[in-house]
């Protein structure tokens, strides 16, 4: 059968350009990097963001509704979230 999203803890993208949250370029708040994100879909439909240094934090301004507006079809699954990294190049 076809992997649905529940098998998975949740789904990733690779951002690549700034990433643009109300108007405003987001930067990781822990090293200030504003590009080559991995936004992470959690199953709980919350979104992550992950910069190049791993700095990982929750972003509430975002969700499921804005990672499936900007996420192109799901083409990769991976058992893990190490393995999704992997794959993404992080
Ligand atoms: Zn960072």
């Amino acid at each position: 059968r076809a992997p649905s999203r529940h098998d998975v803890e949740g789904v990733m993208m690779r951002w690549m350009p700034p990433l643009v949250i109300d108007g405003e370029v987001h930067a990781c708040p822990q090293c200030s990097t504003y590009r080559d994100w991995i936004v992470f879909n959690m199953n709980d439909d919350s979104v992550w963001l992950r910069c190049p240094a791993g700095h990982q934090v929750l972003e509430p301004r975002l969700d499921a509704a804005w990672f499936n507006r900007n996420c192109g079809p799901v083409d990769h699954w991976h058992p893990t979230l190490e393995d999704g990294l992997r794959h993404l190049g992080h």
